[in-house]
């Protein structure tokens, strides 16, 4: 058997399956969070049991949020379908706080 070129469900101990290409990840900073920076991604899921995982980065970001053009860019991803992009908190209480100002309520998971 080769080496896994996908990440592995560690839970039902199978290979995930490429979902989507292109999943912009959205790392967010600071209190209140502000978008910070912006990675392409790829997202997976298992066959078995419809875990879902990001990976396969670049190195480097194709968004920073002190680029000139940062908030034109950032409102392309946003008006794209929901599950082209996804945010990443640096703390569940971040992640809270964004949700209850932009949505108007929490968000436990
Ligand atoms: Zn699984």
């Amino acid at each position: 058997m080769a080496k896994p070129a996908t990440p592995i469900c560690a839970l039902c101990e199978r290979p995930m399956v490429s979902e989507k290409h292109g999943v912009y990840v959205l790392l967010m900073a600071g209190m209140p969070p502000i978008i910070y920076e912006v990675y392409h991604s790829d997202k997976f899921r298992c066959a078995t049991c419809g875990n879902e995982v990001l990976s396969g980065y670049a190195n480097d970001p194709s968004i920073v949020h002190f680029h000139e053009d940062a908030d034109e860019q950032v409102a392309r991803i946003l008006a794209l379908p929901r599950d082209a992009y996804v945010y990443v908190f640096e703390s569940e209480e971040g992640k809270n706080v964004f949700h209850r100002n932009h949505f108007g309520l929490e968000r436990s998971c």
